[in-house]
């Protein structure tokens, strides 16, 4: 940062309501992590804002001084756009207050609440949105993206439970965007990323799910991967929008109903969740455990905010990560092997692939409805590429990348912005299919000089 900059600071330092963060503050190190540890910014100062007023003020502070600026959420997006180096970081870990309206059944939400911190309030009166399926990620950033996660086949995308935004523009402007008010911007922020404007406060639609719901737990052995995985297509083929079901490749965490020599074996698991009226769960749920010889099984009805935080002992911020993701309208045999193939040879032990059973209501919205365009998708693919040591990056990347590849031909079109890698840009095009153009025209509208282009990039 120049001296001209360092000069402003302490005037910028007293305007605002909220804490900013220097280089040379005891909590810059702590400040500027963030989920993935492979990301190392080191930015000129972090405004952990207390209001939209702040925002408004960071952004004039950014742009008279030239600096280059990110948006932070809950820091989880896996390319590190929330962090720039020496530029301004608007953080909003202060920002986290969910208040529900459960007459109208609405939340409202600030960008730095985590989906727990949403779950938790929503579910007091037995309330629920489609979020994503760890609990510790942001909502700002998960619902700019899309949202998919447990309840996307039965209630659509994060952003199909959208009402009403409130937005701080590229010019620092407080505005609402929703159907009736700038509802171009409405449209671009629902799946268009950080791109548009600072989103400081959301509006969602709820309902009712739970507090209890079905869920079920298999681990099978690594070596019936095929079978498995082809008994779980048939089910998903034709399964109710009121059963999800996530299929994984990876090594046995320790769980209350495997024994403990098979912790750590090479395994499938396959997690369902129930979000139908009455029996009929058990009913969907119990022939899983059939599609091979089962080591371990638990169907339990348990706590909807419990479902959601199933996944997080395996997904724990300070790894190295490096994702890869894909859509597919259909599994294929082709794909199943190389699926088998590349995972019986992960490359650390903190590797997965997942295979999220979507579509449903996600595929009931029209492509042009909203900046989300490929609904034709039915499964999700990450490859959450995974380990700990810096001196096995370019083996674990190189792993990722070639399984990105061979996998690419069973692949349908376009891909989740929210789960591409920071050299990806390449691919926002592609995402965004048909809609593109829209996009820029909007992005021309609203952000003409492209101050928002930490993310996945749409260029005016
Ligand atoms: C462990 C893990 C699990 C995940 N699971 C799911 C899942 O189940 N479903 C799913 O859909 N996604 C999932 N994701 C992906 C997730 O949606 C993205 O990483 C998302 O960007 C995280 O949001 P965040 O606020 O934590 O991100 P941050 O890293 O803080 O922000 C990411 C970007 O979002 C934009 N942004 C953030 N805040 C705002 C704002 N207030 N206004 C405008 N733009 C903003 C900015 O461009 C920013 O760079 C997962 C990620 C991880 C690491």
């Amino acid at each position: 940062m120049n001296t001209i900059q360092r000069n402003n600071i302490n005037d910028f330092k007293k305007s605002v309501k909220g804490k900013v963060i220097l280089p040379e503050d005891s909590e810059y190190n702590e400040a500027r992590k963030i989920w993935n540890a492979m990301i190392d910014r080191k930015p000129g100062l972090i405004v952990q804002c207390k209001n939209t007023e702040d925002v408004i003020k960071s952004i004039h502070f950014a742009r008279s001084n030239q600096l280059d600026l990110s948006i932070r959420g809950a820091g989880h997006n896996i390319a590190g756009s929330s962090l720039c180096d020496a530029g301004l970081v608007i953080d909003f870990s202060t920002m986290k207050n969910v208040k529900i309206d459960a007459e109208k059944k609405h939340a409202f939400v600030e960008p730095g609440a985590t989906l727990a911190d949403f779950d938790e309030e929503a579910q007091k009166y037995g309330l629920a949105t489609p979020l994503g399926v760890n609990s510790t990620t942001g909502i700002a950033g998960l619902t700019v993206g899309g949202g998919v996660g447990w309840l996307t086949k039965k209630y659509g995308l994060t952003i199909d439970n959208l009402i009403s935004l409130q937005v701080v523009t590229a010019d620092g402007e407080k505005i609402m965007a929703n159907e009736s008010e700038n509802s171009d911007l409405f449209w671009a922020l629902r799946g268009g990323g950080g791109n548009f404007g600072v989103v400081t406060l959301f509006e969602f639609q709820l309902h009712t799910v739970g507090p209890e719901v079905l869920a079920g737990l298999f681990i099978f052995p690594h070596k019936q991967a095929k079978q498995v995985l082809r008994k779980f297509h048939e089910l998903t083929v034709s399964a109710p929008e009121d059963l999800t079901v996530i299929s994984g490749l990876r090594y046995a965490p320790p769980l209350p109903f495997l024994p403990d020599e098979l912790v750590g074996e090479k395994v499938v698991i396959l997690a369902a969740g129930y979000f139908g009226p009455g029996e009929k769960g058990m009913d969907l749920i119990k022939p899983l455990q059939y599609f091979g010889d089962a080591l371990g099984q638990m169907i339990a009805p348990m706590p909807y905010a419990d479902l959601q935080k199933l996944f997080d002992p395996l997904m724990t911020p300070g790894d190295r990560n490096y994702w890869k993701t894909h859509n597919f309208t259909q599994l294929s045999d082709g794909l199943l092997d190389k699926m088998y193939e590349y995972s019986d040879r992960f490359p650390s032990q903190l590797c997965e692939l997942l295979v999220a059973d979507l579509g449903g209501a996600l595929n009931n919205v029209e492509p042009d409805a909203t900046a989300w365009y490929h609904r034709d998708l039915k499964y999700l693919m990450n490859v959450h590429c995974r380990w700990q040591n810096p001196s096995e990056d370019q083996r674990c990347i190189h792993w990722a990348r070639e399984f990105f590849e061979v996998s690419k031909p069973y692949a349908s079109a376009g891909a989740y912005v929210n789960f591409m890698t920071e050299e990806e840009n390449n691919r926002v095009k592609s995402a965004y299919g048909k809609n593109y153009e829209r996009l820029v025209e909007i992005k021309r509208k609203y952000d003409p000089e492209n101050i928002f282009h930490n993310n996945q990039n749409i260029k005016p």
